[in-house]
């Protein structure tokens, strides 16, 4: 298991997700990351947000806490989507092991806001923003599963961009 900070390294940008200052990762999902990111052109770039976060750790507390907290909030706001609360506040994996990573996209040196609002961005939204990056999106998603990740079966997680390394 790798530990990293903020950083760039062969394109791949690390900016690990408030309040945590790192991220940790398997040495292989780091270096299948590389290989997507090599398969992109130079305006594209991943961005690394998440990885593994041990349960019973202070961020892990506190994540815990927040999805507390937005399962009430975007039941609120969402009734008739509760059969995806599940999706999208579970822990997908990030407290098992370094194999389950949340990425972004940047592109010409600008971040890609896919979820304004974050989860509760309303899916309309989410739509007019994926058309807009339409090309970028695609080609990310592509060169993700082509490197062994499997995205999230979930529109608005995957967006996040949730993925799971499951090599073949
Ligand atoms: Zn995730």
């Amino acid at each position: 298991m790798l530990t990293l900070h903020r950083d760039s390294r062969h394109g791949l940008r690390i900016a690990p997700r408030w309040p945590s200052r790192h991220i940790q990762i398997d040495a292989e999902v780091l270096q299948r990351l590389l290989d997507a990111q090599a398969l992109l052109p130079a305006e594209l770039r991943l961005l690394l947000t998440r990885g593994f976060e041990p349960r019973h750790s202070r961020l892990g507390g506190f994540r815990r806490l927040v999805r507390r907290l937005g399962i009430t909030l975007f039941r609120t706001c969402y009734p008739q989507r509760h059969d995806e609360v599940d999706a999208i506040f579970g822990a997908n994996g990030h407290d098992i092991d370094g194999r389950h990573i949340d990425v972004s996209l940047v592109l010409h040196g600008k971040r890609l806001r896919l979820l304004p609002l974050g989860v509760f961005t309303p899916p309309r939204w989410q739509d007019r923003r994926v058309a807009r990056h339409a090309e970028a999106v695609v080609r990310v998603k592509h060169s993700l599963q082509h490197c062994g990740f499997e995205l999230h079966h979930n529109p608005t997680e995957a967006l996040q961009i949730h993925c799971d390394y499951r090599p073949r």
